[in-house]
């Protein structure tokens, strides 16, 4: 069976060892060798694997029923994941649409951005902007509001490519500007292209909050949030927060929107929503959007397992566990923790020209030069090598060369929000034997 040719394919041909078992953050193999998984895959296992709580209220629904369709019936998981994900957001986002995905959650805050805006009389608006680099999906209107050609090429005729603005990447800019300065001139880059693009043609802007797979847990100065918000009232366009990635406290507050005390009008979650437990995702937004589209004759809008009982009773068992163990309150402590020893590493390997992020979504980037931060050469894989090195050694970490924009590779290192000190010691002891080898 393991050396047999595979049916299955996804991006390439990855031999990889088959799964075995999960256990908090560890993953096993059918040979028994342990991997730490410190990417919690995509960022998603937020809780780690195979929590006991969470798989019996999982159990338990299943023995009542695993799929009941939304336009039959309501279902208690639903209603109570709802109004649990709406007490957990800024005030005024308090409705809920379930996904089973992080791009059908892009989508569908899209969807309904523009809906809104037809029922406000308001047709002409339709252009989303968005950032490059960024990651916002791979279906076909994700991907137009998606910065990097590594996933959009081929397709490139068939969707809307949207307007870009550069992300703001400000650790690579040489001026003689303050971290607020850079902020604010990022931030305008958005005004601008409003401006370029003509106001009433844009409906929204859309991004990650910290950037995710695309820039390498990208932390914009504080002063962007706040301008970014600001300019998008100015011109009536609807500020939608991707928060696949950051949502459900992988930043170290249930939102990262909540570091700058910004309430988007739309937020899109998934990934440690459902924490690997279930496909869920969800799209929270405003009452008042939300009923001028029921009062039009309603969303026209949705996927069959949307809201599913089965993926919401996993949902609502994550966040309990969430609550009952602070475990947000451990992605604050330990995220500190780790970046502290992130950054250390920095003494030891010149070539890590940075590292940066905001809980435990965090990273490093490899350089050949940390004073002009110029990228390693392309051929090198360096981003595929280090991978390998520290998979062969059992830490799993996840990386990109991201194209587009702004190149470097870059190293995500974000284990489950449940990972202790004496865990990131383990982690720490891998990745530096995985940079040793790496270094030869
Ligand atoms: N948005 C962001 C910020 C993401 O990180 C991702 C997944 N990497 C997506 C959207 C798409 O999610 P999915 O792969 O679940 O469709």
């Amino acid at each position: 069976m393991k050396t047999e040719q595979s049916h299955l394919f996804y991006q390439s041909r990855q031999p990889r060892p088959f799964l075995d078992y999960g256990e908090g953050i560890y993953l096993y193999d059918v040979s028994g060798k342990r991997y730490i998984d410190g990417s919690s895959g995509a960022m998603v296992s937020n809780i780690g694997h195979s929590n006991p709580n969470v798989l019996a209220k999982m159990k338990a629904q299943m023995d009542r029923a695993t799929f009941g369709y939304r336009l039959h019936f309501r279902t208690e998981p639903s209603e109570k994941l709802a109004a649990k994900v709406a007490g957990l957001m800024p005030e005024g986002l308090d409705r809920v649409f379930f996904v089973s995905g992080g791009s059908e959650a892009v989508e569908t805050a899209i969807k309904l951005a523009r809906q809104y805006a037809v029922t406000q009389g308001q047709g002409s608006r339709w252009k989303v902007i968005s950032r490059m680099p960024s990651y916002h999906g791979a279906t076909m209107g994700s991907l137009g509001v998606t910065g990097s050609p590594l996933f959009t090429g081929a397709f490139a005729p068939m969707f809307e490519e949207m307007p870009k603005i550069p992300a703001p990447t400000c650790y690579l800019d040489r001026d003689n500007l303050s971290e607020e300065q850079r902020g604010i001139k990022y931030a305008e880059m958005l005004r601008e292209k409003i401006l370029a693009e003509g106001p009433d043609s844009v409906l929204a802007f859309l991004m990650e909050p910290v950037g995710g797979a695309s820039t390498g847990a990208l932390v914009a100065p504080d002063s962007y949030y706040a301008r970014v918000a600001e300019i998008c009232r100015e011109y009536g366009v609807l500020l939608i927060y991707d928060e696949v990635m950051t949502g459900a406290g992988r930043t170290g507050k249930f939102l990262a929107a909540e570091h700058w005390g910004i309430t988007p009008d739309i937020v899109a979650m998934s990934k440690g929503f459902g924490a690997g437990y279930a496909p869920l995702g969800a799209v929270v937004a405003r009452n008042d959007m939300v009923e001028a589209l029921l009062d039009s004759g309603g969303f026209q809008h949705g996927f069959t397992y949307a809201g599913n009982p089965l993926a919401c009773a996993a949902g609502l068992a994550v966040l309990e566990e969430m609550e009952e163990h602070d475990i947000i309150g451990n992605a604050a402590r330990m995220g500190d923790v780790l970046k502290a020893r992130l950054t250390g590493l920095m003494e030891r390997y010149p070539f890590i020209g940075d590292v940066r992020g905001k809980g435990l979504l965090l990273a490093f980037e490899l350089v050949s030069d940390r004073e002009t931060m110029a990228v390693l050469p392309k051929d090198w894989n360096a981003h595929v090598e280090l991978v390998e090195l520290a998979y062969e050694r059992g830490l799993i970490i996840y990386s990109r060369r991201t194209r587009g924009g702004k190149e470097g590779d870059h190293f995500l290192v974000c284990p489950p929000l449940i990972v202790t000190e004496a865990q990131i010691d383990e982690i720490m002891e891998i990745l530096c034997d995985a940079l040793d080898a790496f270094a030869e």
